[in-house]
């Protein structure tokens, strides 16, 4: 089936201005709540969020196969479940009800308020409820400067790094959409010079620049998936920021990885890309070596040209870009990540979402966490009202940006952002 959606020629009759992540070839899926407070699945051209549920109960996706309810919904999962051929069905639909010459939707002044909003009129949710959640380690250099920092310069990669995607399973219960401020978290450390640990709050709030993909039902429990036909089960990306605290994960995470420092926040933006949409911006991965075991071997342009960059705000403050790096880097592909996910056997499902792991670049102005930014805080950032950060402090916010750009239209992912509060205060309750 051809991507009509992404034919670069393609205009909208609805405006979009010349730098937005959302032209009429990106058309990503999210979850938002309306103005009359309906949940509604939906999508996004330009500045207006568009009503897929209201879209389908006026007929204009008639001619696909799809139940009466299938955006009437609070996440995408069933849409998801129907599988890649129903996705490009949709897409393409889409794509051709907002071109510029279409007229029947856009001469429908009464159709078009009902499924049309503005973005102050919606709010965006959690795009699919989460099954499983696995954060991969995949980024070579993110994996060197930790290794580096906290154990040897000489041998920062553990032996098994350059064979197995290194992963671990997370917790999809702290999974938040972008907007939503996380509390520095509480938990036991083992103070510097000391042999006795203390409870208190994480004095080493980080951010992690990750992305993640969302998958369908993959596989039935006992079936791998051969690594040439992972990317049919991928629905697509976000950008995902997995909050983390050093100084909790230092103490706590031998022998058995991560736990607490990892499970207290994690944010994702709220429009899911689509692979689909994300075609003509393939590449090349990095040159593995040496070369992986038969099951976990890829080939061809198995990465993605994603520029991604992290501002952090401080309280009442400027903005500033303390890092840019890109999603190619990444040295194990998501393709392998899935292969080697179900070699045991191991059943996925649709909505479940696997994060990169940290994308940090080659050079220091492109590493994906305050850890390695300030190398452990040897080198604060400066910013621009002078004050210094070693790490996240109480009233920053933290916001990550994420896009495709080729000569033809630019693809994003728009941001995910939020703010570190102080820690939980049981007197001022829930919302403090
Ligand atoms: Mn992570």
């Amino acid at each position: 089936m051809p991507h009509t959606a992404n034919d670069p020629k393609k205009q909208s009759w609805i405006s979009v201005k010349q730098d937005s992540d959302f032209p009429i070839q990106n058309i990503p899926f999210g979850v938002f709540l309306t103005r009359d407070d309906v949940i509604t699945i939906g999508t996004r051209i330009g500045d207006k969020a568009i009503d897929l549920g209201a879209l389908h109960q006026l007929g204009y996706f008639e001619n696909i196969p799809l139940t009466d309810d299938i955006f009437l919904q609070d996440s995408l999962n069933d849409f998801i479940s129907d599988g890649k051929k129903t996705w490009r069905l949709v897409r393409n639909r889409i794509s051709e009800l907002f071109e510029k010459n279409n007229q029947e939707l856009q001469n429908n002044k009464e159709h078009c308020k009902i499924v049309l909003f503005d973005l102050d009129e919606i709010e965006m949710q959690l795009p699919v409820q989460i099954g499983d959640y696995t954060d991969f380690y995949s980024s070579k250099e993110h994996a060197t400067n930790v290794g580096t920092m906290f154990r040897d310069p000489n041998n920062a990669l553990l032996p098994n790094w350059l064979h197995i995607p290194v992963g671990y399973h997370g917790r999809s219960s702290s999974i938040i959409p972008s907007g939503i401020p996380v509390h520095r978290p509480m938990g036991q450390t083992l103070p510097l010079g000391s042999s006795e640990p203390v409870y208190g709050p994480s004095q080493r709030v980080d951010f992690e620049l990750e992305m993640a993909f969302i998958t369908t039902d993959a596989n039935l429990l006992g079936e791998p998936i051969p690594v040439d036909e992972a990317e049919d089960y991928i629905f697509g990306m976000v950008l995902f920021n997995d909050w983390s605290a050093r100084d909790i994960q230092k103490w706590e995470y031998v022998p058995l990885g991560p736990f607490l420092a990892k499970n207290f926040a994690s944010s994702m933006s709220p429009w899911i890309v689509t692979i689909d949409a994300l075609e003509p911006f393939r590449v090349k991965g990095p040159e593995q070596n040496p070369e992986p075991l038969a099951y976990l071997k890829s080939s061809g342009k198995k990465s993605f040209d994603i520029n991604l960059e992290v501002d952090l705000i401080p309280e009442n403050g400027e903005a500033l870009t303390i890092t840019k790096s890109n999603f190619k880097y990444m040295y194990w592909n998501m393709a392998q990540q899935l292969a080697h996910h179900t070699v045991n056997g191991c059943k996925v499902n649709s909505g479940d979402m696997m994060a990169s792991g940290t994308i940090s670049g080659p050079t220091p102005d492109s590493y994906g966490s305050m850890l390695e930014l300030t190398w452990a805080g040897k080198n604060p950032i400066k910013l621009k009202d002078g004050s210094e950060r070693k790490f996240i402090e109480d009233g920053d916010t933290i916001t990550m940006r994420g896009y495709c750009k080729n000569k033809d239209y630019r693809i994003g992912f728009g941001e995910v952002s939020s703010k570190l509060l102080p820690p939980f205060d049981p007197k001022k309750g829930k919302k403090s």
